[in-house]
């Protein structure tokens, strides 16, 4: 779509530049899909291209993955390949070796999240290509695969103001509700920080879609830590992400329970994509397979398995020539 109100393009990434009327520019898949009005009372007058920000992309450290805002869906989904050449943990490297420390990102099953979440993006080849985990989070929609991702591996945003300061709140408290966040005007998200904590927990990933390449319309994220604590995050069904944390892994009853308390009538999302009272129930049908899934205890039941999970079950499809043009 053509964005006939825009008067300037400024290439920037600082925040102090920005004034009423600016748009961040990261993919551009929303921004020129929804038009230069589609932003708030006045239309859009200048866009803040973030492309020259030269951030970058991934930075892996024992501490955690740090993915920059101008990350691209292509750039996540090559991010297992790439560790997947990083020395094994207890194969010391002498970087690591210096530091005191073994690398063990290779070895983190969180990654296992990762493609399933890119695939969640039922995205064309240019939104594959250029959209980002920032322009996600920012656009903020309930089926955000990145919001996900990000969220359920309890992932911190870093948000840059224009007056100079920083702050940094958790992913599941940057999205406030159905196309809803924490930005103030002119606030730009600078990077999401996913910790080893997480990424070395065991994963379990279930989501349901109305249609076979359609949008999520409930998407779960179990993590179980080592010490046996679970968190749960609800993301798509609701609209916002609900996290539940249990410090042992619960019964069937008080995973119900939890949710009960945890997701009113009135949070599940309402649109094409799916009626509330099925994202509901789905929600406490795939909780319950991601417990039964994380549950290695002895006498524990084999996990069942609706809609897809990880490994996926069809590979990701090619874009068409059309797309690819
Ligand atoms: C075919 C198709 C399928 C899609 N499927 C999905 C889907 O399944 N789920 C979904 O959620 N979306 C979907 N989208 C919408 C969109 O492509 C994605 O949300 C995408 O991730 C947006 O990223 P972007 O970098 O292109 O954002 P942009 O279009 O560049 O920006 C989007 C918004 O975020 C703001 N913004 C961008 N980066 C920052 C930043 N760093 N700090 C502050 N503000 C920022 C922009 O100002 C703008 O308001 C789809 C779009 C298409 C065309």
């Amino acid at each position: 779509m053509d964005m006939n109100t825009i008067e300037a393009v400024v290439r920037t990434a600082d925040p102090a530049e920005w004034r009423a009327g600016d748009a961040w520019l990261a993919g551009g898949t929303v921004l020129f899909s929804y038009g230069s009005t589609a932003f708030g009372p006045e239309p859009l007058r200048r866009l803040l291209d973030l492309g020259s920000a030269g951030w970058p992309a991934v930075t892996v450290t024992d501490a955690g993955i740090e993915l920059a805002a101008t990350c691209t869906v292509a750039e996540l989904y090559a991010l297992p390949d790439t560790l997947a050449g990083a020395p094994r943990a207890g194969e010391p490297t002498a970087q690591a070796q210096q530091a005191g420390s073994q690398p063990t990102a290779r070895d983190w099953p969180g990654l296992d999240l990762i493609r399933p979440c890119c695939d969640s993006f039922v995205a064309s080849f240019k939104v594959w290509n250029m959209s980002t985990v920032g322009g996600n989070l920012c656009t903020s929609l309930p089926a955000g695969p990145m919001i996900s991702l990000c969220a359920g591996l309890d992932g911190t945003a870093t948000v840059l103001s224009p007056d100079g300061s920083s702050r940094e709140l958790p992913v599941a408290d940057f999205i406030t509700g159905d196309g809803q966040n924490a930005l103030a005007p002119g606030e730009l998200l600078r990077s999401v920080s996913l910790p080893a904590s997480a990424l070395s927990s065991r994963a379990a990933f279930r989501r349901l879609s109305l249609s076979n390449l359609g949008r999520s319309g409930v998407l779960l994220i179990g993590m179980l830590d080592g010490g046996g604590r679970l968190t749960l995050t609800v993301t798509a069904a609701t609209k916002r992400p609900v996290q539940l944390r249990f410090g042992s892994l619960p019964d069937a009853a008080d995973l119900a329970a939890a949710l009960d308390g945890a997701i009113p009538d009135s949070l599940y999302h309402d649109d094409i994509h799916g009626l509330p009272a099925w994202r509901r129930d789905m929600t406490y049908r795939l909780a319950e397979e991601i417990r039964d899934e994380l549950d290695t205890r002895p006498g524990a039941v084999p996990a069942r398995v609706s809609g897809e999970f990880w490994p996926p079950q069809s590979p990701r499809r090619e874009p068409t020539p059309q797309e690819g043009a």
